[in-house]
């Protein structure tokens, strides 16, 4: 078993004019798919070569010997959520109970939006913003390189890929634009809902 690059849940040109198709052919064919063989080349042979990636993730956390393999295991589950976070026509204000979490976590969707981009633009260097499910609450966290809630137990619902190569062939240095598109115009509430109902039973 290996891991697979899994393909974009809606054409390329589908979240145009926020993210150009060009963006995307680059960014899931080249990006992506070289973080899942690279992965591949390095697990070969060892005791994660049978293991779903997610566990790879979690397993090779913060081992200095196996950074290699977390790095390229992180980026691999990392933009797979990042284009599920995604659809065209999304945006606006999610539903049910994750309309209720938000407003109990930030107020409101424009407090949530404000904070989201705060975080997006503020962290430093090739970093991902997350809504994330932690201790049965939302919260924003910003992580970089590669890392991501779940090494350190927090169950991602929504990414937003802020290494330059996501924005910058789109928006070159303005990455507060991009990330309101993000958040105007693709955010898929749906799947986040969906991740918030399907959470593991300790989140509960
Ligand atoms: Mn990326």
């Amino acid at each position: 078993m290996s891991v697979t690059l899994p393909d974009l849940p809606y054409d390329y040109a589908a979240l145009e004019p926020h993210i150009s198709a060009r963006t995307m052919k680059v960014h899931h064919d080249r990006h992506h798919q070289k973080y899942v063989d690279t992965l591949n080349d390095l697990i070969e042979g060892t005791r994660y070569d049978e293991m779903e990636l997610e566990r790879i993730v979690k397993e090779s956390a913060k081992k200095d010997d196996e950074s290699e393999i977390f790095n390229n295991a992180g980026q691999a589950w990392n933009h797979s959520l990042f284009w599920s976070s995604m659809t065209p026509k999304g945006g606006g204000a999610p539903a049910d109970e994750l309309a209720d979490a938000i407003g109990q976590a930030f107020g409101s969707i424009d407090d949530f939006r404000e904070s989201f981009k705060e975080t997006a633009t503020g962290t430093f260097g090739s970093s991902w913003t997350w809504l994330v499910l932690r201790n049965g609450k939302l919260a924003i966290e910003g992580t970089q390189n590669a890392d991501s809630p779940l090494t350190s137990g927090g169950t991602p619902l929504l990414a937003c890929d802020m290494w330059e190569h996501a924005y910058y062939l789109d928006y070159q240095n303005e990455k507060g634009k991009f990330v309101d598109a993000y958040l105007e115009n693709l955010v898929d509430w749906s799947f986040a809902l969906n991740r918030l109902r399907a959470r593991p039973r300790a989140e509960a």
